[in-house]
């Protein structure tokens, strides 16, 4: 089979295509053709690598696919050949008490394909069959390999750690990226109002037609003092930040007394620095996120298959330009998913 293959760290000429045996499904597992597989900034850090963190390379990337089953392993029964599945990008071990509990992904054994085994940006990938969710029939093979990982994502940090309410004020930043999106339509679908943050105007008006209620360039705008405008000076219940280092002090800064600032990434840095007293004298919490369990995967796709939530495709390539998927996705010229096609 034809598959993306990453054998060192690098730039985008890391990203080789090539031949490479089609895998074999074991009992428990099942093959998927892919037809679509969608990019995330994990696919870039998996290319660049990441300070103090071992990947398994050779490794072929991509977390984010979906396709029609075409082999079985021994004892599956939730999937038949031919079945149209979206793959939960995330799987834990299965037995131990976090997964007991539907905690999966804080198993300590918790992986993802396209990171810790190989993933879908190939012609056939293998997989544990409960991770082998139906595809939402209203949603196009792009839309639904769009959708797992931002939506998990932004569910988990909006549903269950922020736990936001109808009526409740949410900033979410870079409101065109995968997670900005997904966000911002969960937050809509729970009755909240959103103020979102872009890079341009085209993307700012995007957003704001996605459901948003106020969009803010932030290259021409200050969004904290828009956020206090917004609100009567009073700051947001909740912050959505994945960017990381440029924006995560503003973020916490943005938050009303009581509010909570939840992180899934640093897309664009590291470090946090803040004013402590801030977060102490106005009560804040600052939450961690990643991912989210398997049952919050068959959630979302569920709210697809509904019609009330809906993943946006920017751009649809050729699996042949994994390297340009690679390189408009980190130079931020989406507004939504990147999809690759095998
Ligand atoms: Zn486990």
């Amino acid at each position: 089979m034809r598959a993306v293959v990453i054998h060192e760290h690098g730039d985008l000429d890391r990203l080789v295509l090539e031949d490479r045996p089609t895998p074999e499904p074991g009992p428990g597992e099942v093959r998927v053709k892919v037809v679509a597989c969608a990019m995330n900034h994990l696919d870039t850090w998996v290319r660049r690598g990441v300070p103090g963190h071992r990947f398994p390379l050779p490794i072929v990337p991509g977390c984010d696919f979906a396709g029609t089953v075409d082999a079985i392993g021994d004892g599956v029964s939730n999937v038949a050949l031919g079945d149209e599945v979206c793959v939960a990008p995330g799987f834990g071990c299965g037995t131990c008490e976090e997964c007991a509990d539907g905690d999966d992904n804080l198993c300590r054994r918790y992986g993802i394909f396209g990171e810790t085994c190989d993933g879908g940006c190939a012609e056939f990938a293998v997989i544990p069959a409960r991770n082998a969710l139906p595809k939402p029939s209203r949603l196009s093979w792009e839309e639904a390999a769009a959708a797992p990982l931002a939506y998990l994502t932004a569910w988990h940090m909006v549903v269950h750690r922020a736990k936001l309410e109808p009526g409740q004020t949410v900033l979410v930043q870079a409101g065109g990226s995968g997670v900005g999106v997904a966000a911002i339509q969960i937050a809509k679908l729970l009755g909240a109002k959103v103020i979102t943050t872009a890079g341009t105007d085209e993307k700012v008006a995007r957003a704001v037609a996605l459901g948003a209620d106020v969009g803010v360039n932030y290259r021409t705008h200050d969004f904290l003092k828009e956020v206090k405008a917004w609100t009567g000076k009073a700051g947001v219940d909740v912050a959505i930040d994945h960017v990381g280092e440029p924006t995560i002090g503003k973020s916490i800064a943005a938050l009303k007394k009581g509010g909570a600032l939840v992180t899934c990434g640093a897309t664009a840095g590291f470090e946090l620095k803040t004013d402590l007293r801030l977060v102490f004298f106005k009560s804040l919490s600052i939450l961690g996120s990643t991912m989210g369990s398997l049952g919050e995967v068959h959630d979302v796709l569920r709210l697809m298959e509904d019609g009330r939530l809906t993943p946006v495709v920017h751009s649809v390539l050729p699996l042949e330009e994994i390297r340009e998927a690679h390189r408009i996705l980190g130079d931020r010229e989406v507004f939504g998913k990147v999809v690759v096609r095998p």
